[in-house]
């Protein structure tokens, strides 16, 4: 069976599907493994690298020829990919629906690996975690760079050097690792989210809580650990304790997401004016329609009263060897864990939780519950 490593097309993109190791593991496998030229340009991998691991390199078609299993980072473009190949990246399936449709037309199996259940079996090839955790520390490492003053307290001859305060608003594994890298740059950290589990993660990294908690806080986890959309009566509650915080921080890290749902609006204009002049604002949500409002994909805007507001798409791509590392550790896995030695072919069990959730086209249709 041979496995395409495809070079990404997306603008800004700059992260690779495979890496050296995974093809050499791959090779182990029993695969063949083709990878276009200049695919691990972005992360700094050359061409050689993977040849010297065992790859060959061709152009897209040529690496696309024959191959059974075909990666990607974001999905490939339909066309030209071969019959019946396996296609595993992260296609975005809830805004690309038309692309999904093509590739059912084009009579490939299609698995979006963002849809991978949270449970302990699928830990190791969970993009969502292993990106998202990068996204955590470099928001805090832009915010620094952004912000022109000391993140840690100083005690020197000339006087004292306070700290940051850095306020991070979801916590979920990116707001987790938020905190801990502002705590190791010396901030003062406090964090929220409407999942009260979170509590003691946040006191667990030296941070404080804010949290409201009622009724609904209880009940605001789903089954598969995520945050429900909150009723009006909640986000009044939380829009106050937002403004009580906001005006005294310096850094404010946002990250909350609801899937499939818009992001949710926790921070509005007016109470970014509250904060001083020189303040930054990470919006780890902008692709998602943002928690703060004033925040762009793809900008840096400075208000008028002096606050930074980052909007950067992509942000895993923003490290883009170590996100690719880590990813093409996940697509391994994936593909490993359902490797049949003796076929030297993937064996996709349907009755699986895992295939169940990340499998999107098959024979020609869609077949995925939340899609079809
Ligand atoms: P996410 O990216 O979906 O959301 C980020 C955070 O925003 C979450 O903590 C969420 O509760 C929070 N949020 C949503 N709406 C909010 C609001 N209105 N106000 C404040 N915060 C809000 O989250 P994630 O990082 O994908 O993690 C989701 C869950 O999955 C967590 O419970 C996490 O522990 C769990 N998880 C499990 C595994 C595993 O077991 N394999 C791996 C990774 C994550």
């Amino acid at each position: 069976m041979k496995i395409a490593v495809l070079k990404e097309t997306a603008a800004g993109e700059k992260r690779v599907a495979a890496t050296p190791e995974t093809v050499k593991k791959f090779i182990g496998l029993g695969a063949s493994v083709g990878v276009e030229a200049g695919a691990g340009q972005g992360a700094n991998i050359p061409d050689a690298a993977f040849e010297a691991a065992g790859a060959s390199i061709a152009d897209r078609a040529g690496t696309l020829a024959d191959a059974g299993i075909v990666l990607g980072v974001q999905g490939p473009e339909p066309a030209g990919l071969p019959q019946g190949a396996s296609v595993i990246a992260a296609l975005n399936p809830h805004q690309t629906r038309e692309r999904v449709a093509a590739y059912a037309a084009a009579g490939v199996t299609a698995f979006a690996m963002e849809f991978m259940p949270r449970i302990t079996r699928a830990q190791s090839m969970d993009i969502l975690s292993s990106q998202s955790n990068l996204n955590g520390y470099k928001a805090v490492i832009d915010a620094a760079e952004a912000y022109g003053r000391a993140f840690p307290m100083m005690m020197t001859a000339a006087g004292t050097v306070s700290a940051a305060r850095v306020f991070v608003m979801g916590v979920g594994v990116a707001g987790l690792q938020a905190i801990a890298t502002a705590k190791r740059l010396g901030a003062v950290v406090s964090a929220t989210d409407v999942r009260l589990a979170t509590k003691e993660q946040i006191m667990s990294l030296g941070g404080k809580p804010i949290f409201i908690e009622d009724e609904e806080t209880k009940a605001a986890e789903t089954a598969g650990g995520y945050a429900k959309e909150m009723s009006d009566a909640y986000k009044a509650k939380q829009a106050a304790l937002v403004s009580e915080t906001i005006a005294k921080q310096d850094i404010v890290i946002t990250t909350a997401l609801i899937p499939g749902r818009p992001a949710p609006r926790l921070v509005t204009a007016a109470q970014v004016a509250t904060m001083k002049p020189g303040s930054v604002i990470v919006d780890l949500a902008v692709e998602a329609g943002g928690n703060v409002e004033g925040s762009v994909p793809g900008e840096v805007v400075v208000t008028d009263g002096g606050i930074t507001i980052i909007g950067h798409r992509n942000y895993a791509s923003r490290l883009a060897t170590d996100a690719s590392n880590l990813y093409a550790r996940n697509l391994f896995t994936f593909v490993s864990t359902f490797w049949d030695k003796e076929g030297k072919a993937p064996k996709w069990d349907a009755e699986d939780e895992i295939i169940k959730a990340v499998k999107l086209t098959e024979g020609g249709a869609v077949v995925h519950g939340g899609l079809a």
